[in-house]
């Protein structure tokens, strides 16, 4: 998607270890236009895949999430990062975080994902695919089925675009990052 490169090109920032930080209109400070026009590209895209619900997780996923999930006039569930002691129910999977260098356990409660959903999975970021994975693990954990995942921005140098579509997985990023080498932001396309 041009727009966003071009955002990513003039806004994004390259941080040691093959991280890029979009601070100022993803990641921290939001600009909801181009986060509309991200989700409707996302709709155009995975609209067609039959999903009942957007899946995501807290807290990036969040904003990409409920803009495709309020054009597509779907329910939105955001998997959460720590287990409630008020929720029952709840499904969980363990997660490595790529940034934060440590693992976490992500919940649903089976209350708002079960055997026949439908889910689209939403998410900023697609890097090796832990936060993906783990949401595989739920949704299979529930009896519901992954029906396409979509990412704002895809690292194609780490592994996890790779091993979700040889899965079968129906996956969309709006860019795709070949390279942060040198600091040196370069596209696949
Ligand atoms: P994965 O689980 O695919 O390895 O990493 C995806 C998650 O880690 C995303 O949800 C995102 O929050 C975070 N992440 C991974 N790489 C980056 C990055 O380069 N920049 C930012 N801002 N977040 C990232």
């Amino acid at each position: 998607m041009k727009e966003l490169k071009e955002r990513i090109l003039s806004d994004g920032r390259c941080l040691p270890g093959g991280i890029l930080k979009v601070d100022n209109f993803i990641n921290h400070q939001m600009d909801p236009v181009l986060m509309k026009r991200m989700a409707q590209e996302l709709v155009v895209r995975l609209g067609g895949c039959g999903a009942n619900k957007i899946l995501t997780v807290e807290a990036s996923g969040i904003a990409p999430a409920i803009m495709v999930g309020y054009l597509m006039e779907l329910p939105v569930v955001f998997a959460k990062k720590r287990v409630p002691s008020t929720m029952e129910g709840t499904l969980t999977a363990e997660v490595f975080s790529f940034t934060k260098n440590r693992t976490y356990t992500i919940c649903v409660s089976a209350d708002y994902l079960h055997k026949g959903d439908r889910v689209l999975f939403v998410d900023d970021f697609l890097a090796n695919g832990n936060a993906a994975l783990g949401v595989l693990e739920l949704v299979e954990k529930s009896g519901a089925e992954i029906v396409g995942m979509g990412f704002l921005i895809e690292k194609s140098f780490q592994k996890g675009g790779e091993v979700l579509r040889r899965r079968g997985v129906k996956v969309e990023s709006l860019a795709r990052i070949a390279s942060l080498d040198d600091c040196k932001i370069t596209f696949n396309e």
